[in-house]
This record gives C-alpha cells, sequence and structure tokens, in this order.
C-alpha cells in the first residue's frame, strides 16, 4: 500500500490529485488537509478513508470534528496540526495549499525523507535555495506539478543539464491578453477568474491574468533546475497546449505538448518514474489546426519585469515579492485596489525593502524567510495606506 497524503485537499489541484488517487485501490490516504471548506474535506476525508482531515483554522475544528462524527477520521486544526500532518509517515504528499502558508508543512514533509509532489509555487519562490537544501540533508525528493515545470522535467529525462541553453515556459496571456492598458486597469475580479483555458483556483486565476503567476513561475524555473535567469524566456501561447520547451547546444528544441488538464503533471508526479495512464484526454493536432505564439506585452503586464529584478537582486527578494504579491491580491479581491495597482504595491514594497540590507542576505532557514515574508507583509500595507490616502 502507497501512503499518501494531500495538502490542500479542498482546492483545485488537491479535487485532481484525489481524482486520480480515488481509481488506485494499492493507495491509502493518510491526510487530508483544507481551510474554510469544512464539508467538503470531511466528505473528501470520509469517502478517502483518510486517518485524519486538518483545517488550517482552529475556529472550524468544532465544524469538522462534526462533520466527521462515526466516520473514524480524526479531526485537527490549526497550523501546528497542519505541521504535525505532514510528519505523519506517507510516500508521496502533495504540496497544494495555496500561498505562503505551504511553506511550513511542505518543510515538515522533507523533513521525513519523502517525496512532496509541489504544486505549491510559493515555497520555491519565497525560499527555493533553503527547500531544497532541506530537500537534500533528508534525502527527499521535489516533484514539479506545476504544467510548465512537469514538462520541463520531462523534457529533461535522460539529458545532461549542461547541454541546456535556454528554457522556454509558456502562458496563455490570461483573459486580458487583448486588453489595452485603459481597459486593464478597470477590469473586475469576475473578469480576472475568467480564464480561458484552465480551470483553476481564484488566487492563482487572478495571478494568470496579471501574469504574477508566469513571474512566480519565472523564479520557480530558476530555483527549481537551477537555470541562470538570462535563459529563461517566456512565450505567450494562447492555446495553452505546448507547456514548455527546452533549448540545448545542439539548437534543438524539446517541447512538452498536452491538453490543460492539470491531471497530466499530478499523474505523472504520481507515477514518476515511471508512466501510467492517465484519464486526460488525448490532443487531435489536426482539429486543433494551429498552435500561435506571441511575444509578452512588459508594458502592460509589469510582473515579468519585477519577476527579473527580483531575480538579479537574490537573498530574500523573492520571499518579499511573493509575500507583497499576496497582499496585493488580497487587496483586489477585496475590492480595495484596482487590476492595474498590484504590480504598482509589489514594486512600492520592493522599493521600500531595498535600503534593508536583510533583503539580499541569502536565506538560511525557514525562520527568516518567514520574517522577510512578515515584514513585506507590513511594507505593502503601508504601500497601500499611500496610494488610498494619495487618491
Ligand atoms: P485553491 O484556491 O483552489 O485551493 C487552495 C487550497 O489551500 C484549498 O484546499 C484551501 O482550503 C487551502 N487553503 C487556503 N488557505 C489556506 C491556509 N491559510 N492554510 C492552509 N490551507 C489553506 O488553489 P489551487 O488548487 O488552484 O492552487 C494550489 C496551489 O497550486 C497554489 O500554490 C497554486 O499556485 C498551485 N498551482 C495551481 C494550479 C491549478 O491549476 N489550480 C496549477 C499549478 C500550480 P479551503 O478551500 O478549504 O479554504
Amino acid at each position: 500500500m502507497r501512503r499518501i497524503s494531500v495538502f490542500g485537499a479542498t482546492g483545485s489541484i488537491g479535487e485532481n490529485t484525489l481524482d486520480l488517487i480515488g481509481r488506485r485501490a494499492d493507495y491509502r490516504v493518510v491526510a487530508l488537509t483544507g481551510g474554510r471548506n469544512v464539508a467538503r474535506l470531511a466528505e473528501l476525508a470520509r469517502s478517502h478513508r483518510a486517518e485524519v482531515a486538518v483545517t488550517a483554522y482552529p475556529a472550524c475544528f468544532s465544524a469538522l470534528k462534526a462533520a466527521l462524527a462515526g466516520s473514524g477520521v480524526d479531526a485537527a486544526a490549526g497550523p501546528e496540526a497542519l505541521v504535525e500532518a505532514a510528519g505523519r509517515p506517507a510516500d508521496w504528499i502533495m504540496s497544494a495549499i495555496v500561498g505562503a502558508a505551504g511553506l511550513a508543512p511542505g518543510f515538515a514533509a522533507l523533513a521525513q525523507g519523502t517525496t512532496l509532489a509541489l504544486a505549491n509555487k510559493e515555497s520555491l519562490v519565497a525560499a527555493g535555495p533553503v527547500l531544497m537544501a532541506e530537500a537534500a540533508r533528508h534525502g527527499a525528493t521535489i516533484l514539479p506539478v506545476d504544467s510548465e515545470h512537469s514538462a520541463v522535467f520531462q523534457a529533461l529525462v535522460g539529458e545532461d543539464i549542461a547541454a541546456v541553453e535556454r528554457v522556454i515556459i509558456t502562458a496563455s496571456g490570461g483573459p486580458f491578453r487583448d486588453w489595452p492598458a485603459e481597459r486593464l486597469a478597470r477590469a473586475t475580479l469576475a473578469e480576472a477568474v475568467a480564464h480561458p483555458n484552465w480551470a483553476m483556483g481564484q488566487r492563482i486565476s487572478v495571478d494568470s491574468a496579471s501574469m504574477f503567476n508566469k513571474a512566480l513561475e519565472l523564479i520557480e524555473t530558476r530555483e527549481f533546475f537551477g537555470i541562470a535567469p538570462g535563459r529563461i524566456e517566456v512565450l505567450v501561447h494562447p492555446q495553452s497546449i505546448v507547456h514548455a520547451l527546452v533549448g540545448f547546444s545542439d539548437g534543438g528544441l524539446m517541447a512538452h505538448l498536452g491538453p490543460p488538464d492539470m491531471r497530466h503533471a499530478i499523474g505523472y508526479a504520481l507515477n514518476w518514474p515511471a508512466r501510467g495512464a492517465l484519464p486526460v484526454a488525448r490532443l487531435d493536432l489536426a482539429a486543433l489546426g494551429s498552435l500561435t505564439f506571441e511575444a509578452p506585452d512588459p508594458a502592460r503586464f509589469p510582473a515579468l519585469r519585477l519577476a527579473r529584478e527580483v531575480m538579479e537582486t537574490g537573498g530574500l527578494a523573492g520571499a518579499a515579492f511573493n509575500a507583497a504579491k499576496e497582499v496585493a491580491l488580497d487587496h483586489f479581491i477585496a475590492g480595495t485596489i484596482g487590476f492595474a495597482a498590484m504590480a504598482g504595491v509589489v514594486e512600492q514594497t520592493l522599493d521600500r525593502l531595498s535600503s534593508d540590507p536583510g533583503l539580499t542576505i541569502a536565506p538560511s532557514s525557514l525562520d527568516t524567510v518567514l520574517a522577510m515574508d512578515h515584514l513585506a507583509r507590513v511594507r505593502a500595507a503601508d504601500a497601500i495606506a499611500d496610494m488610498s490616502r494619495k487618491k
């Protein structure tokens, strides 16, 4: 029996992961975690016969316990319970909590030397070097789940990383690919989450619309594969069929194609190092007819430029960038800032932190990352307060 835990089970990645897990009789579910969607968490824990279900919020504990009454599934709540659940012996753990909240459980999972399927890209952006060092220290394996990074990972099988000349990750361009800047500034939450190709959680959908998702993925590529920033390119590809391409020193490009269905990348990580059959649609290239590519527009989507500046700064700039982006996103979702203001908040936060000597210090532990995360959230809130005063 292969023991499986899913962190962020009630989310889009979590549900897709459990869809695949539920098809296998040789898997046993250890821990499932969620946030506020306690009813769904209990339902999943019951149907997958989990050992324990954990909500991140202590205030949700009694509702979870009540929903699990008589099921034989233990209930727990709070950040410490998440970390405890990540330490429960499991052979494969999905890290699909959204945001920096995924950091501590991810580190706890690595400490048991297991295989961590990493959807939570924020972990690599905020704490890449520490996370990779922690995995090496415990003999743990990290597998990419982001479709682009899974694609690069697959294109690199059997290849010498030294022969990699460039990596190209694709972006659909999101719902606002063709929108002029004036219209972008007035974009609503409903418009931002209406992704043309992918069905994803609310937060990553908005990040896709602003290209902050691709900005995080640029940094994720650098951290995961150790590719120099100058060798990583972003290409807009509205059909979301080619997920990434790897260019080698002989000029050849290896592309990974697949339908926009996250069960492909999740399933690859689940079956790795083998390949197993997956219930994803097969591409009909003749029916698709054409695949198109274009360069991203840096003026309308400043997130990519900011990510490159962050990579140049190094140190804890990734932690600051991610935290500032999360605060800006919270405010956009709450309706307190406009869509285009998000990039301004992130840029101002990084400016405010630029004189802080701590920004450029290489992260040495999860605690140093969390301290920068906290500081950046304070600075981002200050930047938003200043912006609204000047209005
Ligand atoms: P969702 O918003 O759909 O789900 C997020 C999950 O995290 C839910 O289970 C949610 O619980 C839980 N959660 C929310 N806040 C907290 C918290 N503070 N502490 C602990 N758990 C929390 O997100 P996605 O599934 O879309 O994305 C998950 C991760 O995967 C993100 O890092 C994203 O960038 C990455 N990713 C997602 C892709 C996608 O296609 N969706 C593609 C590639 C990467 P609840 O809902 O119960 O509140």
